[in-house]
C-alpha cells in the first residue's frame, strides 16, 4: 500500500477520547509508577554517574491507560507533521515508538545496537528508503548520542529525520538533536550531582570504595551489616535508556 494513502487515512484526529495531559499529572505519574529515584547510584552513559534517574519508559507498561495518554500528549505536539516512519532505539523507546506511530498511520521501525553498544542499523528486515519522513520517538534523551546514532542510520538511507519526540529531556550537553524537537518534560540537572568518570571521580564511587575498605577492615558483624546497606546503596545501577 501505498504510504501517502496510509497517511491520508490516519490523519485522523485518532483517539478523541484520550484526555490531555498536564505536566504536573505527567510528574504524578511517573512518580505513582516508580519512575523516580533520587537516592542511588546510577550509569547514565558510559562516562556518566548520577545520583537520580528518571525512567520514563515504565509508563508504557500501562498500555491503555498512561501510556495511550503519554502518546497522545506527545502526538498533539507533532500531529502537523507529516510521518511515514516513526523510528525508535529498541527496547527503551519502542512502546511510546509503536503507540505514536499507530496515532500517525505511520509504520513503526526499530533500530538495534551493535557489538559496542551503539545504534548502527535497523532491525533485519525493516527498512527505510530515499524520501521517507521519519520521525524518532524515544522515552528521554539524556547525552543526545542515541539520537545522533538514529539520525546517521536515516542519513545513510538517503531519507529525512522530520523531527524527535521524547517524554523527557535531560540533554546535559545541550547539544541540538533536530530542527523540531519536542520533550513532553524537561528536567535541568544539577551539574554537581552528575559526575564524569572520564574526566574527574565520581563521588559516590569514592564513597564506595572507602566504603568496602572499611568493610574490609572491620570484624565486627553489627558494623559490618550497617556497612552492607550503605553499599547496596552505592551498587551502579547500569541505565541504559537516556544515553
Ligand atoms: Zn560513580
Amino acid at each position: 500500500m501505498d504510504i501517502d494513502a496510509v497517511h491520508s487515512t490516519s490523519s485522523r484526529n485518532a483517539t478523541p477520547f484520550v484526555e490531555s495531559l498536564s505536566e504536573d499529572e505527567l510528574w504524578a505519574i511517573l512518580a505513582g509508577v516508580g519512575a523516580i529515584s533520587q537516592d542511588g547510584h546510577y550509569k547514565v552513559a558510559p562516562t556518566i554517574h548520577t545520583r537520580q534517574v528518571i525512567w520514563p519508559h515504565l509508563v508504557m507498561q500501562y498500555a491503555s491507560t498512561h501510556a495511550r495518554r503519554v502518546a497522545y500528549a506527545l502526538y498533539e505536539r507533532i500531529s502537523d507533521l507529516k510521518v511515514s516512519h516513526v523510528l525508535s532505539p529498541s527496547p527503551s523507546g519502542q512502546a511510546l515508538g509503536f503507540a505514536v506511530a499507530d496515532l500517525f498511520g505511520a509504520r513503526a521501525i526499530y533500530a538495534t545496537t551493535g557489538s559496542d553498544g551503539r545504534y548502527q542499523m535497523l532491525h533485519p528486515g525493516f527498512e527505510i528508503r530515499r524520501g521517507d519522513h521519519v520521525l524518532i520517538v524515544d522515552d528521554g534523551v539524556y547525552t543526545g548520542s542515541t539520537i545522533a546514532d538514529l539520525q546517521d542510520i536515516i542519513r545513510s538511507s538517503y531519507s529525512e529525520c522530520i523531527g524527535v519526540g521524547v517524554i523527557l529531556d535531560r540533554n546535559v550537553t545541550g547539544m541540538e538533536l533536530a530542527p523540531r524537537f519536542e520533550a513532553l518534560l524537561k528536567v535541568e540537572i544539577k551539574v554537581h550531582e552528575v559526575y564524569n568518570t572520564l574526566t574527574g571521580t565520581c563521588k559516590l564511587c569514592e564513597w564506595r570504595k572507602e566504603l568496602e575498605d572499611e568493610l574490609a577492615s572491620t570484624s565486627i558483624e553489627g558494623e559490618r551489616e550497617r556497612v552492607r546497606s550503605q553499599l547496596g546503596k552505592l551498587r551502579v545501577i547500569d541505565d541504559r535508556t537516556f544515553d
